[in-house]
Protein backbone atom coordinates (compact mmCIF):
# COMPACT_ATOMS: atom_id res chain seq x y z
CA UNK A 1 0.00 0.00 0.00
CA UNK A 2 2.89 2.24 1.14
CA UNK A 3 6.59 2.39 -0.23
CA UNK A 4 9.12 4.77 0.80
CA UNK A 5 12.60 3.67 -1.24
CA UNK A 6 16.07 5.72 -0.41
CA UNK A 7 14.42 8.89 1.31
CA UNK A 8 16.46 11.46 2.39
CA UNK A 9 15.03 15.06 3.83
CA UNK A 10 17.53 17.30 5.29
CA UNK A 11 16.30 20.68 7.83
CA UNK A 12 18.65 23.53 5.86
CA UNK A 13 21.92 21.83 5.24
CA UNK A 14 21.71 19.15 7.66
CA UNK A 15 20.29 16.01 6.26
CA UNK A 16 18.46 13.73 9.00
CA UNK A 17 16.76 11.22 6.91
CA UNK A 18 19.75 8.99 5.25
CA UNK A 19 18.24 6.48 2.96
CA UNK A 20 14.98 5.51 4.56
CA UNK A 21 13.32 2.04 2.95
CA UNK A 22 10.02 1.21 4.53
CA UNK A 23 7.16 -0.92 3.31
CA UNK A 24 2.96 -1.37 4.48
CA UNK A 25 1.03 -3.54 3.96
CA UNK A 26 -3.14 -3.14 3.41
CA UNK A 27 -4.17 -3.89 6.54
CA UNK A 28 -1.26 -4.06 8.69
CA UNK A 29 -0.14 -2.10 11.61
CA UNK A 30 3.41 -1.17 11.12
CA UNK A 31 5.54 0.82 13.31
CA UNK A 32 8.49 2.85 13.65
CA UNK A 33 10.06 2.95 16.68
CA UNK A 34 13.25 4.53 17.68
CA UNK A 35 14.87 7.39 20.44
CA UNK A 36 14.39 10.89 20.87
CA UNK A 37 15.93 13.08 17.53
CA UNK A 38 15.99 8.88 15.21
CA UNK A 39 14.21 11.33 12.34
CA UNK A 40 10.44 9.45 13.13
CA UNK A 41 8.61 12.61 13.13
CA UNK A 42 10.51 13.49 9.87
CA UNK A 43 9.77 10.58 7.97
CA UNK A 44 5.79 11.03 8.99
CA UNK A 45 6.01 15.04 7.39
CA UNK A 46 7.76 13.49 4.79
CA UNK A 47 4.88 11.17 3.86
CA UNK A 48 2.31 13.51 4.60
CA UNK A 49 4.08 16.04 1.96
CA UNK A 50 4.37 18.97 5.30
CA UNK A 51 8.37 18.32 5.13
CA UNK A 52 10.16 18.55 1.58
CA UNK A 53 12.20 15.35 0.55
CA UNK A 54 15.55 16.01 -1.26
CA UNK A 55 15.71 12.41 -2.92
CA UNK A 56 14.56 8.86 -2.95
CA UNK A 57 10.31 7.87 -3.34
CA UNK A 58 7.26 7.57 -1.90
CA UNK A 59 4.08 5.53 -3.62
CA UNK A 60 0.92 5.26 -1.93
CA UNK A 61 -1.70 2.92 -3.36
CA UNK A 62 0.71 2.58 -6.77
CA UNK A 63 1.08 6.43 -7.53
CA UNK A 64 4.15 8.20 -6.77
CA UNK A 65 3.40 10.87 -3.98
CA UNK A 66 6.25 13.05 -5.02
CA UNK A 67 4.38 15.81 -6.67
CA UNK A 68 1.47 15.85 -4.64
CA UNK A 69 0.68 18.22 -2.03
CA UNK A 70 0.06 17.67 1.35
CA UNK A 71 -3.81 18.41 1.10
CA UNK A 72 -4.09 16.25 -2.02
CA UNK A 73 -2.66 13.44 -0.33
CA UNK A 74 -5.49 13.66 2.23
CA UNK A 75 -7.90 12.54 -0.60
CA UNK A 76 -5.57 10.19 -2.02
CA UNK A 77 -6.45 8.65 1.72
CA UNK A 78 -3.54 8.87 3.66
CA UNK A 79 -4.11 11.40 6.85
CA UNK A 80 -1.92 12.00 10.08
CA UNK A 81 -2.37 12.54 13.34
CA UNK A 82 0.51 14.93 14.39
CA UNK A 83 3.08 14.65 16.72
CA UNK A 84 1.71 16.79 19.68
CA UNK A 85 -2.33 16.58 18.32
CA UNK A 86 -1.96 19.96 17.22
CA UNK A 87 -5.34 20.36 18.09
CA UNK A 88 -7.72 24.17 17.79
CA UNK A 89 -8.02 24.59 21.49
CA UNK A 90 -9.80 27.74 20.47
CA UNK A 91 -12.38 25.51 18.75
CA UNK A 92 -15.15 23.02 20.42
CA UNK A 93 -14.74 19.34 19.58
CA UNK A 94 -17.06 19.54 16.65
CA UNK A 95 -15.19 21.70 14.92
CA UNK A 96 -12.01 20.24 15.08
CA UNK A 97 -13.88 16.97 13.66
CA UNK A 98 -15.21 19.12 10.71
CA UNK A 99 -11.74 20.24 9.57
CA UNK A 100 -10.61 16.56 9.50
CA UNK A 101 -13.84 16.32 7.11
CA UNK A 102 -12.92 19.64 5.28
CA UNK A 103 -12.59 17.63 1.96
CA UNK A 104 -16.10 16.67 1.94
CA UNK A 105 -19.57 17.91 1.26
CA UNK A 106 -21.69 15.30 1.52
CA UNK A 107 -24.14 13.67 4.15
CA UNK A 108 -21.43 11.17 4.83
CA UNK A 109 -19.66 13.78 7.32
CA UNK A 110 -22.57 13.37 9.67
CA UNK A 111 -21.87 10.06 9.90
CA UNK A 112 -18.16 9.85 10.10
CA UNK A 113 -18.58 12.24 13.17
CA UNK A 114 -21.32 10.00 15.02
CA UNK A 115 -18.55 6.61 14.27
CA UNK A 116 -15.92 9.06 16.03
CA UNK A 117 -18.55 9.86 18.95
CA UNK A 118 -19.20 5.56 19.23
CA UNK A 119 -15.48 4.92 19.27
CA UNK A 120 -14.68 7.85 21.68
CA UNK A 121 -18.40 8.93 23.60
CA UNK A 122 -16.26 11.61 25.35
CA UNK A 123 -16.32 13.45 22.53
CA UNK A 124 -19.35 12.98 22.66
CA UNK A 125 -20.65 14.39 25.26
CA UNK A 126 -18.09 17.60 24.83
CA UNK A 127 -19.05 18.10 21.69
CA UNK A 128 -19.72 21.56 21.76
CA UNK A 129 -17.08 22.27 24.50
CA UNK A 130 -13.73 24.32 23.31
CA UNK A 131 -11.06 21.33 22.83
CA UNK A 132 -8.58 24.11 24.61
CA UNK A 133 -10.31 22.28 27.99
CA UNK A 134 -9.73 18.35 27.32
CA UNK A 135 -7.44 16.55 28.78
CA UNK A 136 -3.94 15.12 27.57
CA UNK A 137 -6.41 11.46 26.58
CA UNK A 138 -9.14 13.06 25.27
CA UNK A 139 -6.55 15.12 23.20
CA UNK A 140 -5.62 12.31 21.31
CA UNK A 141 -8.48 10.85 21.08
CA UNK A 142 -9.57 14.01 19.54
CA UNK A 143 -6.48 14.07 16.98
CA UNK A 144 -7.31 10.52 16.02
CA UNK A 145 -10.74 11.15 15.60
CA UNK A 146 -10.14 14.36 13.45
CA UNK A 147 -7.73 12.77 11.18
CA UNK A 148 -10.42 9.60 10.57
CA UNK A 149 -12.94 12.66 9.20
CA UNK A 150 -10.34 12.54 6.57
CA UNK A 151 -11.39 8.79 5.22
CA UNK A 152 -7.75 7.75 5.12
CA UNK A 153 -7.16 4.38 4.00
CA UNK A 154 -3.96 4.84 6.13
CA UNK A 155 -3.63 6.56 9.03
CA UNK A 156 0.31 8.17 9.93
CA UNK A 157 -0.17 8.49 13.60
CA UNK A 158 2.57 9.97 16.02
CA UNK A 159 3.35 9.42 19.29
CA UNK A 160 -0.16 8.84 20.62
CA UNK A 161 0.91 7.99 23.90
CA UNK A 162 3.59 10.75 24.42
CA UNK A 163 2.67 12.35 27.94
CA UNK A 164 -0.45 9.65 29.00
CA UNK A 165 -0.92 7.83 32.08
CA UNK A 166 -0.28 4.18 31.63
CA UNK A 167 -4.01 3.32 31.59
CA UNK A 168 -4.85 5.70 28.50
CA UNK A 169 -1.49 4.51 27.13
CA UNK A 170 -3.40 1.14 27.12
CA UNK A 171 -6.63 2.66 25.60
CA UNK A 172 -5.35 4.70 22.90
CA UNK A 173 -3.29 1.39 21.89
CA UNK A 174 -6.64 -0.45 21.63
CA UNK A 175 -8.06 2.01 19.86
CA UNK A 176 -5.22 1.57 17.28
CA UNK A 177 -6.09 -2.40 17.26
CA UNK A 178 -9.64 -1.43 16.76
CA UNK A 179 -8.96 0.52 13.89
CA UNK A 180 -7.14 -2.35 12.21
CA UNK A 181 -9.78 -4.09 12.77
CA UNK A 182 -12.10 -1.47 10.87
CA UNK A 183 -10.19 -1.89 7.69
CA UNK A 184 -7.47 0.98 8.52
CA UNK A 185 -3.87 0.33 7.52
CA UNK A 186 -1.46 1.81 10.18
CA UNK A 187 1.96 3.19 10.64
CA UNK A 188 2.48 4.21 14.07
CA UNK A 189 5.74 6.21 15.00
CA UNK A 190 6.62 5.67 18.94
CA UNK A 191 8.97 5.79 21.54
CA UNK A 192 6.94 3.22 23.50
CA UNK A 193 8.64 0.37 21.91
CA UNK A 194 7.38 -1.94 23.64
CA UNK A 195 3.47 -0.99 23.34
CA UNK A 196 3.98 -0.57 19.69
CA UNK A 197 5.84 -3.59 19.15
CA UNK A 198 2.62 -5.39 21.41
CA UNK A 199 0.47 -4.29 19.03
CA UNK A 200 2.18 -4.52 15.45
CA UNK A 201 2.34 -6.82 13.26
CA UNK A 202 5.67 -5.81 12.02
CA UNK A 203 8.29 -3.07 13.25
CA UNK A 204 11.36 -1.03 12.06
CA UNK A 205 14.11 0.64 14.63
CA UNK A 206 15.10 4.07 13.30
CA UNK A 207 18.48 5.30 14.22
CA UNK A 208 20.21 8.76 13.25
CA UNK A 209 17.86 8.36 10.14
CA UNK A 210 18.56 4.98 9.20
CA UNK A 211 16.46 1.94 9.51
CA UNK A 212 18.98 -0.06 11.76
CA UNK A 213 16.25 -3.21 12.21
CA UNK A 214 13.10 -4.64 11.17
CA UNK A 215 11.05 -7.81 11.07
CA UNK A 216 8.00 -9.06 12.51
CA UNK A 217 6.64 -7.20 15.79
CA UNK A 218 7.29 -10.61 17.62
CA UNK A 219 10.53 -11.22 16.60
CA UNK A 220 11.90 -7.26 17.59
CA UNK A 221 10.05 -7.64 20.64
CA UNK A 222 11.82 -10.72 21.36
CA UNK A 223 15.34 -9.91 20.09
CA UNK A 224 18.23 -9.04 22.72
CA UNK A 225 19.60 -5.95 21.50
CA UNK A 226 16.56 -4.37 21.18
CA UNK A 227 15.39 -5.91 24.56
CA UNK A 228 18.38 -3.91 25.80
CA UNK A 229 18.31 -0.43 24.12
CA UNK A 230 14.55 0.11 23.63
CA UNK A 231 12.50 -1.79 25.99
CA UNK A 232 14.61 -1.40 29.10
CA UNK A 233 14.16 -5.18 29.62
P1 LIG B 1 11.00 12.84 18.58
O1 LIG B 1 10.48 11.59 19.13
O2 LIG B 1 11.71 13.71 19.55
O3 LIG B 1 10.01 13.60 17.73
P2 LIG B 1 12.04 11.85 16.14
O4 LIG B 1 12.62 10.49 16.02
O5 LIG B 1 10.65 12.02 15.68
O6 LIG B 1 12.16 12.37 17.61
P3 LIG B 1 12.68 14.08 14.47
O7 LIG B 1 11.77 14.99 15.23
O8 LIG B 1 12.26 13.65 13.12
O9 LIG B 1 13.00 12.79 15.34
O10 LIG B 1 14.10 14.75 14.40
C1 LIG B 1 15.19 14.22 13.65
C2 LIG B 1 16.36 15.19 13.70
O11 LIG B 1 15.98 16.38 13.01
C3 LIG B 1 16.77 15.60 15.10
O12 LIG B 1 18.15 15.70 15.12
C4 LIG B 1 16.13 16.96 15.27
O13 LIG B 1 16.89 17.76 16.14
C5 LIG B 1 16.15 17.51 13.87
N1 LIG B 1 15.03 18.42 13.62
C6 LIG B 1 13.72 18.14 13.79
N2 LIG B 1 12.94 19.19 13.44
C7 LIG B 1 13.79 20.16 13.04
C8 LIG B 1 13.62 21.51 12.57
N3 LIG B 1 12.40 22.02 12.41
N4 LIG B 1 14.72 22.20 12.27
C9 LIG B 1 15.97 21.67 12.40
N5 LIG B 1 16.20 20.41 12.83
C10 LIG B 1 15.14 19.67 13.16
Amino acid sequence: MLTVEGLRSRYGRIEVLHGVDLTVHSGEIVTVVGANGAGKTTLLRCLSGVQPVSAGAITFRGEALDRVPAYKRIGRGLAQSPEGRQIFTNLSVEENLRLGAFLFRDERVASDMDDAFAMFPILREKRNLVAGGLSGGQLQMLAIARALMGRPSCLLLDEPSMGLAPILVAQIFDVVRNLKALGVTVLLVEQNAYGALSIADRGYVMETGRIAMEGPAAELIADPKIREAYLGI
